[in-house]
């Protein structure tokens, strides 16, 4: 799942006051301390661990640190109260019991692995060591234990290499050079086949590298070496991918993560050993079936590295038969125990298996309404917990186009690669995600083109349209990656000759240079070498009848999921539409209401801006009833298709909002026309017309025209704007409830700071709606209301509630002039305000709920205490965002309205609210 809210750890922000406060928790022998619920705590890993240790699965033992501590090493400035340090000592002895085994012992070393992981998974962000307890004397006693010389001092270099690179920062590369060096001498390819007397000299080489390059020798003493990479994993909470992916994914950067430490199991004794990855379902398609992959001999990150190409999950069947068994049957209960797809990492030492994670697996948005209808369907969970399982953001990922298929299948592949992620991705290719971010910020479209990726890419995949590498399997970060961001992913497209340096791929005969297009198919995981148009996504072409809804099994899948999250919602669900097809298909993703028509985008319509022109231009007020008269039957036509669209339910219409001078040219542009016509020597109308055009538009420039001439201000200065949109918007409603639409539409006047200021409005629109309807001998019912978007209008609700029948908060104006920010102009700050940590979240994009926020529950107090039946809406930005959409419900309005895009992410998540709502609290 994508974006998760933004939870704060409560525990973490109190400061340790009491001594008997816990602050590491023991898992083993079939009993832990901590359980599922304690993520917060224990971060999503330890969690996982302590709940399988309960459930009586093969888990080493071990213990947790919690993210408690984290939070104490970064306050205490990297240093752990002695207190803590003590109670990691005795949990160590506990361990050291459990295991049989005593870190630092010579005949019977116990060696452990170091483990990061907060409450939210972030793949590959932070670091683990593995092996750790090994030296130059507990390695020949690790040697004789168990008669595996080759194995002992495979697990030794391994433990430098990664203690070297992630305590002591000595780069990868410096290591596997020597790696690289030994086997060419040995002429061998794999590490797999080394014997040990090759590993004992790569051992002896890397403990040159620490001291060459750490200027110090590597440290022989188990407690130290346990001490520098406890702290060296709370370091890595703060290093940069970490900050980006939290950043990306709105994960807060005060939670901290945990540190296990977890007694080693050996993947990598020999040909009865092993290690893989799996998921209980297909990640991607969300496929019913064991996906994942596993390598022999091998150990920890060897699957997803990409040093060695695993083999498919399946094949575990035939080469271990008991241990693939019993790994289908732990993993099945554990997706039943948290309803929900696992996925999860084991190793089997001499045919042993034992279970090392388990957590929530990332899912595509296309797999992640499959598996939640599945689920359904298995009666794994009732409709209720599915609607928890979506994350409301994904499903913009089944909006997203495809590709035009007849177009798509004139053009050969150039090659195939596994299908990571599905969706379609054509696009510039680039080499490195830095060149993907730059080329993005000058508007173009890139695929990102890498031998594989690396946590440090992370920028470069957000931005581009899809991710290929040519190594790493279905698991690799790639794949993981891509899945979770919703990006199209074709991983481990072997054919790919990558040159990074040059900025070049060969394949099938052919140079592809950076910059050239390319194609590919993420669910088929074809590549070629062209730009390919793309197509509505299927759910769209089902909406506006294309395709018939019984072809389209993930369209009735997402429908159904919609439809059971219609019934658990209290908020209504609304849209922002301008025109008679958008709000078509506002009500096609199930918008049952218009919350904002904005009238003035009906003048920017065909041939109508010179009829808006001349109103503005008028000198006197006939003139400019002349124009007005001309723009009625337009608008009247408008709000009749608008109404009709959508079927008797409510709509909103805006009074004009923004300043004047919009409609009009550009002033640059009229002085350049106006010097260019005096130039040639002209004299005649037209050089009239341009001077008088600009000393109109010069006369109506403004300093600040957000804070200008605007809003309700216009239809104060010039009442015959709003008669005539209130007699167009009357007429159309009179003109349907005659053919039997029974609509009553809803009248807003924007920027309403004064409850004069509408009373003023509401006088007019009362008295031309009564002319009206009189004309037409029709009575029809319509309401007069407001937007609160002013934090005056917030301030004195009350007394605006006197008048106004309804609120609708317009949140996007609210923002802006809470904080003082310019919509246009804060993206200049609020990027750097993120940085600096002084915003963590962009206040126009997420609700700010202390500020804005508690504007929006005054302005409802206040407005319900003075007209109880008060109709109460949102119709900013914020409409379509989930977490905003969480505030809103909590905050008691009747709805929120969205973009069409955005309506069914609006419905998912005001389902959520409810339902977490009456789980939660
Ligand atoms: P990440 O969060 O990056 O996956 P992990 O802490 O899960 O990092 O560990 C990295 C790899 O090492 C995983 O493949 C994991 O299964 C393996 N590993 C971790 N602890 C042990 C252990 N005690 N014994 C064997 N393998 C381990
Ligand atoms: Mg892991
Ligand atoms: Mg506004």
């Amino acid at each position: 799942m994508s974006k998760k809210p933004a939870v704060k750890n409560a525990a973490a922000k109190s400061k340790p006051s009491s001594k008997a406060r816990k602050y590491v928790y023991f898992f083993g022998n079939g009993k832990a301390d901590g359980n599922r619920h304690m993520k917060d705590l224990l971060g999503g890993k330890g969690s996982g661990l302590a709940e399988m240790t309960n459930a009586g699965l093969p888990v080493p033992p071990g213990f947790t640190i919690s993210t408690e501590v984290c939070n104490i090493y970064y306050r205490e400035k990297a240093k752990i109260p002695s207190a803590i340090d003590r109670e990691i000592e005795e949990n160590l002895r506990k361990l050291e019991k459990a295991a049989g085994a005593t870190l630092g012992s010579t005949e019977n070393p116990l060696l452990v692995s170091v483990r990061s992981g907060a409450k939210f998974s972030m793949p590959g962000m932070m670091d683990t060591i593995l092996n750790l307890g090994l030296n130059d004397d507990a390695v020949e006693g690790l040697k004789s234990r168990t008669q595996n010389g080759r194995f002992a001092f495979d697990s030794y270099r391994r433990f430098i290499q990664m203690f070297g690179n992630v305590v002591l920062e000595v780069p990868k590369d410096a290591f596997e050079h020597e790696l690289d060096a030994v086997k060419k001498a040995r002429g061998t390819k794999l590490d797999t086949d080394l014997d040990e007397g090759s590993l004992r000299e790569v051992v002896e080489r890397y403990k040159k590298v620490v001291k060459d390059r750490a200027k110090r020798e590597f440290p022989q003493d188990p407690h130290i070496q346990l001490t520098m990479s406890r702290d060296a994993v709370f370091r890595s909470w703060m290093n940069a991918r970490a900050i980006e992916y939290r950043r990306i994914y709105d994960i807060p950067d005060d939670i901290g993560t945990a540190v296990n430490v977890q007694m080693m199991v050996f993947g990598n004794t020999g040909a009865r050993s092993g290690t893989g990855v799996g998921f209980t379902r297909n990640p991607a398609t969300g496929a019913r079936e064991f996906f994942g992959e596993f390598l022999i001999n091998a150990q920890g990150e060897d699957v997803v590295s990409g040093v060695r190409t695993p083999q498919p999950i399946r094949e575990l069947e035939q080469v271990m038969p008991k241990a693939y068994k019993q790994l289908r049957e732990i993993t099945t209960r554990l997706e039943k125990h948290y309803k929900d797809v696992q996925d999860f990492e084991f190793t089997i030492q001499d045919e042993r298996l034992f279970m090392l994670q388990t957590r929530s697996g990332k899912r595509t948005g296309y797999a992640a309404i499959m598996i939640a209808s599945d689920f359904v369907a298995e009666k794994l969970v009732t409709p209720k917990e599915a609607i928890l399982l979506v994350d409301p953001e994904s499903l913009n990922q089944l909006l997203a186009p495809g590709f035009d298929r007849d177009e798509w299948e004139k053009i050969p592949a150039a090659t195939r690669g596994l299908p990571a992620s599905p969706g379609a991705a054509s696009g510039q290719v680039v080499f490195s995600a830095d060149h993907a971010v730059e080329w993005v910020n000058q508007g173009k479209q890139v695929i990102l083109v890498r031998r594989e990726t690396v946590p440090d890419d992370i920028h470069g995949m957000f931005v581009s349209q899809g991710i290929l590498t040519a190594t790493g399997g279905m698991t690799s970060h790639a794949a993981v990656v891509g899945r979770q961001m919703g990006k199209p992913s074709i991983v481990g497209a072997g054919a790919l000759e990558i040159d990074e340096s040059r900025r070049q791929f060969r394949v099938d005969g052919k140079t592809v240079r950076e910059g050239d297009y390319i194609s590919f198919d993420g669910l088929s995981g074809e590549v070629k070498i062209a730009r390919v148009a793309s197509k509505p996504s299927e759910i769209l072409q089902v909406l506006n009848g294309t395709l018939a809804a019984k072809k389209s099994g993930i369209y009735r899948r997402f429908e159904k999921l919609l439809s059971w999250a219609d019934k658990v919602r209290r908020l209504g669900v609304y849209a922002n539409a301008d025109l008679p097809d958008q709000a078509e298909l506002a009500y096609a993703f199930g918008a049952r209401g218009i919350g904002l028509c904005r009238t003035e985008h009906m003048f920017f319509g065909e041939g109508r801006i010179p009829i808006v022109q001349r109103m503005i231009l008028a000198d006197s007020e006939a003139d400019r009833r002349k124009a007005l008269n001309e723009l009625l039957p337009l608008q009247r036509d408008d709000f009749y298709g608008v109404f009709k669209a959508m079927r008797g339910c409510p709509v909103t219409i805006r009074t004009i909002d923004p300043p004047l001078h919009e409609f009009l040219p550009k002033r640059e542009d009229l002085m350049v026309d106006v010097a260019r016509l005096e130039a040639a020597g002209q004299t005649g109308t037209e050089l009239e017309e341009k001077k008088r055009l600009l000393a109109r538009v010069e006369q109506l420039h403004e300093f600040n025209p957000m804070l200008g001439h605007r809003g309700v201000r216009l239809g104060i200065t010039y009442p015959e704007i709003t008669e005539m949109q209130t007699r167009a918007i009357i007429e159309a409603a009179c003109r349907l409830n005659k053919e039997g639409i029974k609509i009553a539409p809803e009248i807003m006047i924007p920027l309403v700071g004064l409850v004069k200021e509408l009373s003023d409005q509401k006088a007019i629109v009362d008295r031309v709606a009564a002319d009206v309807m009189k004309e037409q001998r029709i009575t029809i019912k319509y309401l007069v209301g407001t937007m609160i978007e002013i934090p005056r209008g917030c301030i004195v609700a009350d007394q605006i509630a006197r008048e106004a029948q309804f609120f609708s908060f317009g949140t996007n104006d609210l923002t802006q002039l809470t904080f003082g920010f310019s919509r246009d102009d804060s993206g200049k700050f609020l990027k750097i305000y993120q940085e600096k940590k002084i915003l963590e979240k962009d206040p126009f994009a997420s609700i700010d709920t202390e500020g804005v926020g508690d504007l929006v529950r005054l302005g409802v107090e206040r407005g319900r205490k003075a007209r109880p039946s008060l109709k109460i809406g949102i119709c900013g930005e914020h409409g379509g965002d989930p977490a905003s959409v969480h505030f809103f419900h909590n905050a008691g309005l009747d709805y929120v309205s969205a973009s069409p895009y955005r309506v069914p992410v609006a419905r998912l998540a005001a389902a959520q609210a409810a339902l977490s709502v009456k789980v939660g609290d």
